[in-house]
């Protein structure tokens, strides 16, 4: 009985590992803490906003390290030891605020994005961008020196997570000693318009179904913005699209240099919106669901009563930035420091009658 009993033990923890451990590839994890009470109350809302992560997270193949190691010691012998405290920063989606996470442990794959409805002006659909990350850095001075703690910390840090993109680096230097972290995906935050009448104030319920149309699961109403194409658009600039390094490594003027996407569409040059942060207006590609023509899904705008939905160049864009098993190609008191870096892009509406104006200004 007791050794079947142990035996039994086991095979609840292979199955609890199947049933709870940690996701096969890096998964968009949602994250309501923000939330005012629209998506809690707003179900369809919610389903169209979670449907747009579980897209997203089905084309993800890529492993992310866990974070363990919230501060990484660096030590430099004869006494020298350097501690870097990580943290991250990303934007309070209702209020506008900057949130600072002191504990930066992140579980393996996970990619937090915090969401939440906010008044915009304008035209703006939503916004979306990745959060920033900053280190506080504390030392014991000893004979060893600075430069070998920084070395001993930079070997054994965590937050690159091994694959996907750099989102940023953070640098700077101890007593004339620099040092370097390239940062992984761990966060990100988006936000969508809750004034959609411009009057300054929220919307009530039925201006919002007015203006919106919530439901993933039908065809979007004439006139209306569809909620789960913003929310596809936004989670993109959320996991680096516009704004991380090595997206910005592969933009040059309107050219994308990415051979992913250059393959597929035969050419980069002119491919990218003037901001930087887009493909450029109107440009087209095929639906991954079943082939139909479309309009790619970072165009920086949307024409109201239309759906979009992932297109193989909007994954072509996932491959180059590394989100697709392409493992990134990294290189990988001055006792106290911080420094911070961060993004942020947005997506505007555009009226079908007003499609030639509304380009020539959409962007980030
Ligand atoms: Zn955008």
């Amino acid at each position: 009985m007791h050794r079947f009993y142990r035996a039994s033990a086991a095979l609840f923890a292979v199955l609890a590992a199947i049933l709870f451990g940690t996701p096969a590839s890096a998964e968009i994890v949602l994250d309501y803490t923000h939330d005012t009470g629209f998506f809690s109350s707003n179900a369809t809302a919610k389903a169209a906003l979670e449907a747009a992560a579980s897209d997203i997270n089905a084309v993800l193949n890529l492993n992310l390290d866990a974070i363990t190691d919230d501060t990484v010691t660096g030590n430099g012998g004869g006494g020298t030891v350097l501690n870097f405290d990580f943290r991250y920063q990303y934007t309070n989606p209702a209020t506008g605020a900057s949130v600072t996470v002191n504990d930066t442990t992140t579980p393996a794959n996970e990619i937090r994005i915090y969401v939440g409805m906010r008044n915009l002006t304008g035209s703006t659909l939503g916004q979306g961008g990745s959060g920033g990350s900053g280190i506080a850095i504390g030392g014991v001075s000893g004979s060893g020196p600075i430069s070998a703690a920084i070395a001993d910390a930079q070997a054994s840090y965590q937050h690159r997570r091994n694959e996907g993109p750099v989102i940023g680096t953070l640098s700077g230097n101890v007593s004339g000693n620099s040092f370097s972290f390239e940062m992984g995906p761990a966060l990100g935050n988006l936000w969508f318009d809750q004034d959609t009448n411009n009057d300054g104030a929220t919307d009530s319920a039925a201006v919002l179904n007015a203006n919106w149309h919530f439901d993933h699961t039908t065809s979007v109403a004439a006139g209306k913005d569809d909620f789960y194409s913003v929310a596809l658009h936004e989670m993109l600039h959320s996991i680096g699209f516009g704004g991380s390094e090595t997206w910005d490594d592969l933009v040059s003027g309107t050219d994308w240099l990415g051979s992913e996407v250059i393959d597929l569409n035969g050419t980069g040059t002119g491919i990218i919106d003037g901001g930087g942060a887009h493909f450029a207006a109107g440009l087209m590609s095929t639906r991954i669901t079943d082939g139909m023509a479309q309009e790619v899904v970072m165009d920086p705008t949307l024409t109201t009563g239309t759906r979009k939905y992932l297109t193989d160049l909007d994954v072509a864009l996932l491959r180059d930035i590394g989100y697709l098993n392409a493992s990134a190609v990294p290189e990988p008191s001055t006792w106290f420091a911080l420094a911070m870096i961060g993004g942020g892009a947005c997506y505007r509406r555009r009226r079908q009658r007003a499609k030639q104006s509304m380009e020539a200004a959409a962007d980030v």
